[in-house]
């Protein structure tokens, strides 16, 4: 199965307004968060065991997440006219190896890297570090029984391009079709904004994202970056 995606403009005309609104929420979440942890620490001196204490742990988790897809969210919708500079995507790529490479001893996961010499391509580097720590989390996520990520640069006519490729439990055609859609996330500890955020950031760059996967194998996710 093969997709390339292209994500919805939908996010444009709502993206003000809910971004305006993930934000307010953000502080109370955080006062919130802030006396929960201060109850919970107040309850772990208490000798018997207490429903009470579960009931605070569950709530300091939930609060947690509400604050990781705010987080996410906001990052979705940040402006991003920022300063784009001539970089090397295999620089970028190799300041993200260094922040995943626990990951991957910890899910037995063998990295393989293939990087060519690429030209410099223009880029905004933070944002597409995130991309590309975005693709590699997936990667890793999607192996846990172990595997091999693999992380290949190559350069084309007009464009840089990285491959991720994993062996991992792959997506069926229907979940490939939800790709990149706002929250769509397969996982219980999941935003689903990762991709989201990413295939914004790649069309910003006027690049492209295009997924190949198959169930039970595992998936190739390409980026394209143009010269
Ligand atoms: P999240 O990782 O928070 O779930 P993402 O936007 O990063 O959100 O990914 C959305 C969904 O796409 C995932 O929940 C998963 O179902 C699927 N997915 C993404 N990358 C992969 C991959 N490499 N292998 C299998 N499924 C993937
Ligand atoms: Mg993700």
């Amino acid at each position: 199965f093969q997709r390339e995606i292209i994500q919805s403009e939908k996010l444009a005309v709502v993206g003000q307004l809910a971004a305006a609104t993930a934000h307010e929420i953000r502080n109370p979440l955080t006062s919130i968060k802030g006396f929960l942890q201060l109850l919970e620490h107040r309850l772990k001196t208490m000798e018997q065991e207490s429903e009470i204490k579960e009931y605070t742990r569950i709530m300091v988790e939930e609060v947690d997440r509400m604050e990781k897809i705010i987080r996410d969210f906001l990052l979705m919708t940040k402006p991003s006219d920022v300063i784009r500079e001539q970089a090397c995507l295999n620089s970028v790529i190799e300041r993200v190896l260094v922040l995943v490479q626990n990951q991957a001893i910890l899910r037995n996961i063998q990295v393989v890297t293939d990087l060519t010499k690429l030209s410099h391509v223009l880029m905004h580097k933070e944002a597409i570090q995130q991309v590309v720590l975005n693709l590699m989390q997936n990667a890793l996520e999607a192996m846990n029984v172990g595997g091999t990520l693999t992380v290949q640069t190559k350069e084309e006519d007009k464009h840089v391009v990285l491959l991720v490729i994993d062996t991992g439990i792959g997506m069926t055609d229907e979940e490939l079709q939800n790709l990149g859609s706002p929250f769509y996330s397969t996982k219980t500890e999941g935003t689903g904004l990762g991709l989201t955020v990413s295939s914004k950031i790649i069309r910003e760059h006027r690049g492209q994202i295009d997924v190949q996967s198959k169930k039970g194998v595992g998936t190739t996710i390409a980026i394209r970056l143009p010269k």
